[in-house]
């Protein structure tokens, strides 16, 4: 009898330390989901804004501004964030604010900031997934490398459910139109921009440009393709009637024109001052630290990306005729 007494009595403790223990987890997982917030920049279009990279184990990877658009039939998805963690916690953002199905999942370009929390949608059948054409090929060859730097947040060995299937993407070659419910969008394929196989998004009804990385907000600018190129389709972008913008890192409460004047004024400076150095036979090693230096007070992690635009841009330019 005693003992059946104590039997129960040690059980009856552990289940409430379990309970204890789990609405803790739960509060702290409920405290964070909740600071994990949207604002609707536009009617029907919802952006999470990331912090500033580097990523870190305090932000824990959310450093991209990510988010969705609302129609009356469905939600599109434009960028995943770095991790699962930060994949689920915009999942869970959408499921506050709408109870319609997803039904596309947009990725901008294949940066992993922008990419790998993708799995987090991809076991629902009806999502479609829609990349550039050429985000497949880049998936194939960066992911691996991409996987090794997330362990160093996850831990080796923990990152296998971060792998992308680059055949789940389907491909964009041009233009593209969606219809959410009374509500169109259109996807556009850019040949090369922030990289070779960028992809905007554009919420016909608001007039919203959805740039991923081809636009940058006080961050400075980051050139993963070809810097006379980029610059073309900067003049273009700045053509555009943009009501409303979501560019993938900084504050997007700044007029549109200002940032591509911005973004225009660096890649012109960087254009210029490699032109020079190459002509005045001055080494890559000596231009990284010399180039474009000026512009260093102007922008957010300039130490951080500014040595390797010029290295793109000189080892592209040096080819020039
Ligand atoms: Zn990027």
């Amino acid at each position: 009898m005693v003992s059946t007494y104590v039997t129960s009595s040690l059980i009856l403790r552990i289940l409430l330390v379990y309970l204890m223990v789990s609405r803790i987890a739960f509060a702290h997982d409920a405290n964070e989901a909740s600071a994990y917030t949207v604002q609707e920049i536009a009617e029907g279009n919802f952006v999470h804004e990331g912090n500033f990279p580097p990523q870190s184990l305090e932000n824990r990877g959310d450093i991209a501004n990510i988010g969705f658009i609302v129609g009356e039939k469905c939600v599109a998805v434009i960028d995943v964030g770095s991790s699962l963690h930060v994949g689920s916690m915009l999942k869970a953002a959408i499921q506050r604010v709408t109870r319609l199905p997803i039904c596309a999942v947009i990725i901008t370009h294949v940066h992993p900031d922008h990419l790998l929390g993708l799995n987090a949608f991809t076991k629902d059948d009806s999502i479609t997934v829609y990349g550039h054409h050429r985000l497949p090929k880049q998936i194939r060859t960066r992911s691996r490398f991409y996987l090794e730097s997330l362990e160093q947040y996850l831990g080796a060995g923990n990152t296998a459910d971060h792998a992308i299937d680059p055949s789940l993407v389907t491909p964009v070659n041009g233009l593209l139109s969606i219809d959410l419910g009374n509500r169109v969008i259109e996807l556009k394929s850019w040949d090369y921009a922030h990289t070779d196989h960028d992809l905007s998004v554009t919420d016909i009804k608001t007039g919203t440009f959805w740039a991923g990385d081809i636009v940058f907000s006080e961050h400075v600018p980051i050139l993963d393709s070809n810097i006379r190129q980029y610059n073309a389709v900067l003049e273009e972008l700045q053509k555009l009637d943009v009501q409303h913008y979501v560019v993938g890192h900084g504050s997007l409460d700044r007029p549109w024109d200002v940032l591509i004047s911005e973004q225009r004024r660096y890649f012109r400076v960087l254009l210029r001052e490699v032109r020079a150095a190459i002509v005045n036979d001055i080494s890559l090693m000596d231009a990284v630290n010399t180039v474009g230096w000026t512009e260093r007070d102007r922008w957010h992690n300039f130490d951080m990306y500014h040595r390797r635009n010029v290295t793109t841009s000189y080892t592209d330019l040096e080819w020039e005729d």
